[in-house]
């Protein structure tokens, strides 16, 4: 498989602009600085912040065992998945495939950037079907996303249906690994050399519980990587989100026991939810939500705003009739979600 034959003939003809940061490497602290307009006084944020983000990538790679060349960071996933977007699919003519019910930004993504969805919903027990998925490939699809675990539904895909979707597709397949770290599964980051059509992202906006600073991870091959950088806004991830990455990865400890409180907490809320009358199902979590189905995923949806608590009705999503979708909250907070679900189901 050839990534050059994939990428679109504009991007690979562009010429990157090339900011002040990226001429002039070093940053000694007795260089003189006057080569990017910038204001001479100190405020900690009077200067570029390093577009290639060396240090929070070097946290990352060692946190990750991916070398550097392999990452780059946007700002969310929400903008890797765009450069991607803007990499690969000649707008009125690609296409891209989705499973839904899966995360909404692939589909508008592809709106935004006139590219045709092809979607094949996923089975029963929310698994991808494969050989549908293959069969309605054509020349044009140039990336399908595999969202595992998934959102809204909370399982992982199963590794032997993943591994033959990146074997036999013909474009870039994306996993989207935004809720990786509260899974057992392993990411799929680690075996980039063997599939060089697979992008993996993840995020610090959910185990790393750093949604506001906006910072997105992509793992790709060099050579996808470096055509990504080639179109990326130059200072995309800013000094204070660089700044506040590093200082969280740098107590990557504290994360990993935040990520156990949390799983344990998805247990013991997972029980007290199957003593609620009207919750007929809780689905398989890998995840840091569960969805649940309901008797009427409106009227409990509104029931639980009244009383001051706002879930996620996911029931206009195919394969998710009447179901909600619960994200695990602090002990507190899992505490008086179900003293008011058992208070609800009495009325
Ligand atoms: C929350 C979420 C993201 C995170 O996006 P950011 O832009 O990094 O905050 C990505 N993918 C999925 C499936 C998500 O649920």
């Amino acid at each position: 498989m050839n990534i050059q034959d994939l990428i679109r003939p504009t991007i690979k003809a562009l010429k990157p602009y090339s900011s002040a940061r990226d001429e002039f490497q070093g940053n000694s602290d007795d260089m003189v600085f006057l080569d990017a307009n910038e204001n001479p006084f100190n405020n900690g944020v009077n200067r570029y912040p390093d577009p290639q983000q060396r240090t929070v990538k070097s946290l990352l790679s060692k946190i990750k065992n991916i070398p550097q060349k392999n990452i780059l960071l946007g700002n969310g996933s929400d903008e890797v998945l765009d450069l991607i977007f803007r990499a690969f699919c000649e707008p009125n003519q690609d296409n891209i495939i989705t499973l839904p019910p899966t995360y909404g930004m692939y589909s508008v993504l592809a709106n935004i950037n006139a590219i045709e969805i092809k979607s094949v919903q996923l089975d029963d027990s929310f698994q991808p079907k494969v050989d549908e998925i293959l069969s309605i490939a054509n020349a044009n699809s140039k990336l399908l996303f595999l969202c595992s675990p998934n959102n809204p539904t909370g399982n992982s895909f199963e590794a032997q249906s993943i591994e033959k979707l990146i074997t036999n597709f013909k474009g870039i397949v994306v996993i989207d690994e935004a809720y990786i770290d509260f899974s057992n599964a392993k990411s799929w980051a680690s075996r980039l050399s063997e599939f060089p059509n697979l992008i993996v992202t993840q995020t610090l906006s959910k185990a790393y519980g750093m949604a506001g600073i906006r910072l997105g991870i992509c793992y790709a091959s060099a050579e996808i990587i470096s055509v990504l950088n080639r179109i990326k806004p130059p200072y995309n991830v800013n000094e204070l989100t660089q700044q506040k990455a590093i200082l969280k990865l740098e107590q990557h400890e504290l994360t990993q026991e935040q990520v156990s409180d949390i799983l344990e907490e998805r247990d013991a809320l997972i029980g007290k939810l199957e003593t609620v009358d009207f919750i007929s199902k809780i689905y398989p979590s890998d995840a840091n939500f569960i969805l649940a189905k309901v008797d009427d995923a409106t009227k409990r949806y509104n029931q639980l705003i009244e009383k001051g608590i706002v879930v996620r009705n996911r029931t206009t999503q195919p394969g998710c009739e009447n179901c909600l979708r619960i994200t695990i909250g602090t002990r507190e907070e899992n505490e008086k979600l179900i003293k008011i679900l058992l208070l609800i189901s009495k009325s």
